[in-house]
């Protein structure tokens, strides 16, 4: 244990060094070349073993080191956000005006999961233990793609544990499960025409896009209170005066378990049919993802609980303070005050006058599902998989935002990431001094899967659409 930590203190400078160059970069999803680029080479330098577009993903990685098992993966992500470009300061001031930026804190994730497998390797040497190390530089997690198709090319599939966090504003243990995801563009093909000359000649692909949304805002009422159904449209035509041939919609379908979104995912396709016979056009799906709600690994999460415990939360200073109280006058207060009256937040009487959390917030709220999606889902139901959250961030930061980017890119989010790094590494160590823990994990999640086994979401035989996300 002191090992790991003093080895993680010692490296931290290095560490925080990756974490900013990336928040830097400030790279999108599938876009993460240079994130990636830094990471592969500093892990190649310390002796790990390194491909590069792994599973023939330009911007996803694994670097291996060890032999032998078990085989324990670190999970990590380095992709930012659109519009988001910050400052790391607590006043609103973009590096680059409309630039990405790192609002979800992925710079620190990947560096963190990185750091992990570095300080667990340190561990095994000292101690004469063998196992197989890797960490996974998974793209696209903003888009909900990356692991996804990582899984699909089997990348995971040899794993004994997966072990991943994210930044928060709270040091626990996840026991939520968010959403599972079907992410499509529904195209809609019609025929141009003088749109006053002879409209009648005239196919509206447009008018397709607009019925099949009016036909979705009505399912919405007759779908399960959990769900949730949102898009954009991408394409709705050149000018008024010509009968758009072509028009485009982007849908994201959401619920608590993967075959829920199956079912009213297929009732949206009828609704597409429907609105493609009502205006005489044709239309095709262009699936970019789909991912799993997160299979909660009980066994795991109390080993890792355990571990962040034994590490204890970030030491936050004065300076971390003062940065947290500037950040937090910028915040929307009734949202936070509403957050704050939530019934979760209620039984958290501790948080009340805290606003960075430098306590440890035991695990709460298994298998609660709501909120946005992940697709470390997809890992967790090929793998026994956990993941924790470290305070990166003042309470009540919103998520996807200029602040969170702020705080990732300050000190504030330097001390999470070293939490997580050190408490990864020792879940990592316990896992393969004491076997039965695993062999519990995999027990439960063997019971969990029986039914119901990891299915990629992703339809078969259809090409990685990297190049659709960004049209
Ligand atoms: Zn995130």
């Amino acid at each position: 244990m002191s090992r790991i930590v003093d080895f993680v203190d010692e490296n931290a400078e290095d560490l925080i060094k990756v974490a900013d160059a990336v928040w830097d970069y400030a790279e999108l999803g599938f876009q993460e070349f240079k994130s990636m680029g830094i990471q592969a080479d500093y892990l190649e330098s310390k002796g790990f073993d390194v491909t590069r577009k792994a599973g023939g993903i330009p911007t996803a990685m694994v670097a291996q080191w060890g032999t032998g098992e078990p085989i324990i993966g670190f999970l990590g992500e380095y992709d930012a956000l659109s519009g988001l470009s910050q400052e790391a300061i607590p006043v609103r001031k973009p590096r680059v005006q409309g630039g990405p930026g790192h609002g979800c804190g992925h710079n620190l994730l990947g560096t963190a999961s990185l750091g992990a497998a570095l300080a667990l390797r340190d561990a095994l040497l000292k101690d004469g233990l063998s196992a197989t190390i890797r960490y996974y530089g998974c793209p696209a997690e903003e888009l909900l793609a990356g692991k996804v198709y990582m899984a699909r090319e089997g990348l995971f599939d040899d794993l004994d544990v997966a072990i991943s966090w994210h930044p928060g504003a709270l040091n626990s243990v996840r026991l939520g499960k968010g959403t599972a995801l079907n992410s499509a563009k529904f195209q809609f093909f019609g025929k141009t025409a003088h749109a006053a000359g002879d409209p009648h000649n005239g196919r509206s692909a447009l008018d397709a896009v607009e019925l099949m949304n009016v036909g979705a805002n009505y399912l919405r009422e007759h779908v399960i209170k959990e769900a949730s159904i949102h898009y954009v449209i991408t394409s709705g035509g050149g000018q008024p005066n010509v009968v758009p041939d072509f028009a485009e919609v982007w849908y994201f379908v959401r619920a608590p378990r993967r075959d829920q979104v199956d079912h009213i995912y297929e009732r949206l396709i009828d609704v597409a049919r429907g609105a493609a016979l009502m205006t005489g056009t044709t239309f095709a799906i262009d699936f970019l993802t789909g991912c799993y709600e997160v299979l909660i690994n009980q066994a795991l999460a109390d080993v890792m609980w355990d571990c962040l415990q034994k590490v204890g939360p970030p030491e936050f200073d004065e300076h971390d303070l003062e940065f947290a109280r500037k950040l937090t006058e910028t915040f929307d207060k009734s949202a936070v005050d509403e957050m704050k009256k939530s019934p979760q937040f209620e039984e958290l009487s501790e948080l009340k006058d805290q606003i960075l959390n430098d306590t440890l917030v035991p695990p709460r709220g298994k298998g609660r599902s709501g909120g946005g999606s992940t697709d470390i889902g997809d890992v967790s139901w090929i793998v026994p998989t956990v993941q924790m959250s470290a305070a990166c961030s003042p309470i009540g930061t919103p998520g996807h935002s200029w602040q969170n980017c702020a705080s990732s890119g300050s000190s504030i989010g330097h001390k999470g990431m070293l939490v997580a790094a050190k408490t990864m590494a020792l879940c990592g160590l316990e896992l393969i001094r004491n076997p039965e823990l695993l062999d519990n994990a995999w027990e439960e999640f063997r019971k969990e899967t029986k039914e119901s086994p990891y299915k990629c979401p992703f339809p078969e035989g259809r090409a990685f659409p990297l190049d659709r996300f960004f049209d």
